[in-house]
């Protein structure tokens, strides 16, 4: 199966389809601005007069537009429909777990084969081997364009038939990556204040960040076995951190917002008894 169908030819649906491309699939390709299919189309692509012409084209039809409502629009015509009989639809454009069973319902209807793929990953990062793309939805789509993914990302983890399950975990992930940017922004104003480099402690932290990556792992099998007693880092030092971040920026007058967050969320474990306990049990708070 070397035929894929690419709708959205914005940064990320190129590179999907120029990674295809380089490795020697047949790419069809449909855009709503056609000339951004000129490249692509130098580079060896077949551009389709139509959405419904794009999907006949190929048993695999990928969509990447800007998100679920616009490719609705795109997809829920009777030339879209008609075009999609026995062929698989990868969804790649980011939506909510709602609006992955949603689609799902309405691609069942039709008879098609639905797979919920969610890019962790910039436009730059596809066809690389730490590219990820997190897929959840029909196993017999999947099963059928496991190659086609592999090609686009090192890493596919296929999480099951639970539809929503990507669009989860897309979302928790970048609620971590969130959470990460956010500190390590607060982290540059400490190196700053102290006329130290925030590449190097950028550099730093890439090379321990498989320490991290230990101790995070760590702190999700406590919250599932929902075991905090005996505590490595309890929340009450945990406190007594983040009253530390605070004294800091008091006295270098920098940005306290971070350390502020921490502290009142801390605070709020502290003030319902959880203080001698591991720091994973303010879930409890946020629960
Ligand atoms: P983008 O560069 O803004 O491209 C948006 C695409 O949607 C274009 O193909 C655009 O067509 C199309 N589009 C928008 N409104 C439309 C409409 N009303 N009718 C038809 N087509 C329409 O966005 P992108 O970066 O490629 O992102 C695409 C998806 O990938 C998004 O869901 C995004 O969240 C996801 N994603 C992106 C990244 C990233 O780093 N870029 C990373 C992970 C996931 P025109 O060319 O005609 O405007």
């Amino acid at each position: 199966m070397n035929e894929v169908t690419i709708i959205g030819l914005g940064a990320m649906g190129s590179m999907l389809a120029r990674t295809l491309l380089q490795k020697n699939y047949r790419v069809t390709v449909w855009n709503r601005t056609t000339e951004k299919a000129e490249q692509l189309v130098s580079e060896g692509a077949s551009l389709a007069p139509s959405v419904g012409a794009a999907i006949s084209a190929s048993p695999v039809t990928i969509v990447c537009v800007s998100d679920y409502q616009t490719s609705d629009q795109l997809l829920d015509t009777e030339e879209a429909k008609s075009a999609f009989a026995d062929r698989v639809l990868i969804q790649m454009s980011t939506g909510s777990p709602q609006q992955a069973r949603d689609n799902e319902a309405w691609a069942k209807a039709l008879g098609i084969e639905y797979l919920d793929g969610a890019i962790a990953a910039s436009p730059s990062q596809i066809g690389r081997e730490d590219a990820v793309i997190f897929t959840s939805g029909s196993a017999y789509a999947f099963q059928n364009s496991e190659e086609v993914l592999k090609s686009l990302a090192g890493s596919v983890p296929y999480l099951g038939e639970q539809v929503s399950a990507a669009a989860t975990t897309d979302l928790a992930f970048l609620s971590y990556l969130f959470g990460s940017y956010l500190g390590f922004f607060h982290a540059a104003r400490i190196m700053e204040s102290d006329g130290l480099q925030v590449s190097a402690f950028g550099a730093m932290l890439a090379q321990i960040s498989p320490v991290i990556g230990e101790v995070i792992k760590y702190e999700g099998e406590l919250i599932e076995a929902e075991k905090y007693d005996n505590p490595q880092s309890s929340l009450n030092i945990c406190m007594v951190t983040a009253k530390l971040l605070m004294k800091q920026a008091r006295e270098a007058g920098i940005n306290n917002e971070f350390p502020a967050f921490a502290e009142q969320l801390f605070a709020r474990a502290l003030d319902a008894g959880y203080g001698n306990e591991e720091v994973a049990a303010l879930i409890k708070i946020l629960r």
